[in-house]
């Protein structure tokens, strides 16, 4: 078929299509090529709110958008082919009463005369994608001002987006530096096993998380982040979007309040030990005084004793009151819960309190730093004491449960009302005149760091029980 029979036949098509067109609300119309309607459909009316023969004659250039005339002066351009190419554009078009609509126009370029043209109107969805694109730009805005690194990773673990907080948690003022690189490569070799094993994770569970990872700046500076992975679809591609929150700074105020918390706990232990010292002085004395006057190697053995006592009782004190530098390690278990006792001689006897303690094994340990794990039992047994002003039992139970160690702490004092437990371990809480509420706290986070677990059940006015559970060494 020659070019010509092939429009002619385009154009027979058209017009048998025009009644049918005409009834489903589009707009046909003809235009010479520079853009004078030389028809034009009822359907106008509707559209357009103008007659048909209203518009018959003038330019579609006089009715468009001032704004999108450039599109329009494309399809009409002297220079484009006359051939029966489609082309269709959006844009919007005035009507009678002078506001805008849009619509969209396919134009066919019938011969180097005319243009033919269906037009309909589709300001509804224009509206809609506007406000889906206004939305898009508010989300866009809200994750690049986020606090929190957000990210878009390929599966095979390449950045393909990240924001600003992104870029000044890796140390970087430029994209570049990152789009395109490896995810994983941004963490120390230590860390990445575990990274992988999470983002494989987020596969199948929707969603997971990492907690205290390390990453490394370019400028060689460490942080302390929180990761999460959820699976996604970016671009039509399977993908992890990737959170990560910075808990440097949080981490710094938490190990800030644990050692203020300490130095509280010392404090206010410090008046019961200096009763407690004062006692094998006053011991010590009355020996020495003897040995002056009467040497026997027997009261010579007294005073090294009660020397003794001052000795591991000073030191405890001062080992806790220094901050540490954490030695992670295998600590015996037993060791930790009597020394801990041991601070609290002078105020059980002070305050009517009883130790009753039964630790059910020997040489069991676990991996973990041994001073944070006395500040939890001394934290616990301290709150024990505090809760039975006048006097009762502490009960302090320990056993091998399976692969753990399980400690009870049991007090007869005035008990926790219930909707108060889901409160503690917030910092500050607290209900005493001098009470930092800081030690439940640090008592959680200490045991979540040695991959514990601590529960508190209790009874008003019958006392309450507190339970650790530590992984042993095998
Ligand atoms: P603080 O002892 O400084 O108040 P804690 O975090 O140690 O802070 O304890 C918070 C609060 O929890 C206490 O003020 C008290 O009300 C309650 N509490 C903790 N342990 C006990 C307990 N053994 N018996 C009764 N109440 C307790
Ligand atoms: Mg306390």
């Amino acid at each position: 078929m020659s070019k010509v029979d092939s429009t002619k036949d385009l154009i027979k098509q058209i017009n048998g299509y025009h009644a049918f067109i005409n009834r489903s609300g589009e707009l046909i119309s003809h235009f010479s090529r520079s853009g004078i309607s030389t028809y034009i459909s009822p359907a106008s009316l509707t559209l357009l709110g103008y007659e048909s023969k209203e518009l018959i004659g003038k330019s579609i250039f006089d009715f468009c958008h001032p704004q999108d005339q450039y599109l329009l002066e494309q399809i009409f351009s002297p220079f484009l082919q006359s051939d029966t190419e489609k082309k269709r554009t959006t844009f919007r078009i005035r009507r009678k009463e002078g506001n805008y609509i849009w619509v969209e126009s396919t134009f066919i370029i019938i011969d180097s005369e005319e243009l033919f043209c269906i037009s309909r109107d589709v300001t509804e969805q224009k509206v809609i994608e506007e406000e889906l694109k206004a939305n898009q730009d508010k989300y866009q805005l809200l994750v690049d001002n986020l606090l929190d690194t957000v990210g878009i990773i390929t599966l095979n673990g390449i950045w393909i987006y990240i924001n600003e907080a992104g870029k000044r948690l890796f140390g970087t003022i430029r994209s570049e530096e990152i789009i395109g690189k490896s995810f994983i490569d941004l963490f120390p070799e230590k860390e990445r096993n575990r990274i992988q094993e999470c983002m494989e994770r987020s596969l199948l569970n929707l969603s997971a998380s990492l907690n205290e990872v390390t990453i490394l700046r370019q400028d060689h500076q460490t942080k302390q982040v929180e990761l999460k992975f959820i699976p996604t679809i970016y671009k039509e591609k399977k993908t992890y979007q990737v959170i990560i929150r910075d808990i440097t700074e949080r981490k710094k105020i938490e190990e800030k309040l644990q050692q203020t918390e300490k130095l509280s706990v010392v404090g206010q232990l410090a008046a019961g030990i200096a009763h407690e010292i004062r006692n094998p002085l006053t011991a010590i004395k009355g020996f020495t005084q003897l040995v002056k006057e009467n040497y026997t190697d027997e009261y010579l053995s007294v005073v090294l004793t009660e020397l003794e006592q001052i000795e591991t009782i000073i030191n405890d004190l001062l080992i806790l009151a220094k901050p540490q530098v954490e030695i992670i390690q295998k600590v015996d278990i037993r060791d930790i819960i009597e020394s801990s006792i041991t601070l609290f001689h002078s105020q059980a006897i002070l305050s009517n309190c009883e130790f009753i303690v039964n630790i059910n094994f020997k040489n069991q340990y676990v991996v973990g730093e041994s001073e944070q794990l006395k500040q939890v039992f001394i934290n616990l047994i301290k709150n024990s004491t505090e809760a039975m002003p006048n006097g009762g039992n502490i009960l302090i139970n320990a056993d091998i449960v399976e692969d753990m160690i399980k400690i009870l702490i049991t007090d007869e004092g005035v008990g926790i009302p219930k909707d108060r437990i889901l409160k503690l371990g917030e910092p500050f809480y607290s209900t005493k005149e001098k009470g930092t509420g800081l030690g439940l706290m640090i008592c959680n986070r200490i045991i979540k760091n040695h991959s514990g677990s601590l529960h508190i059940d209790s009874k008003v006015n019958e006392g309450t029980t507190v339970t650790i559970q530590l992984p042993r060494v095998p």
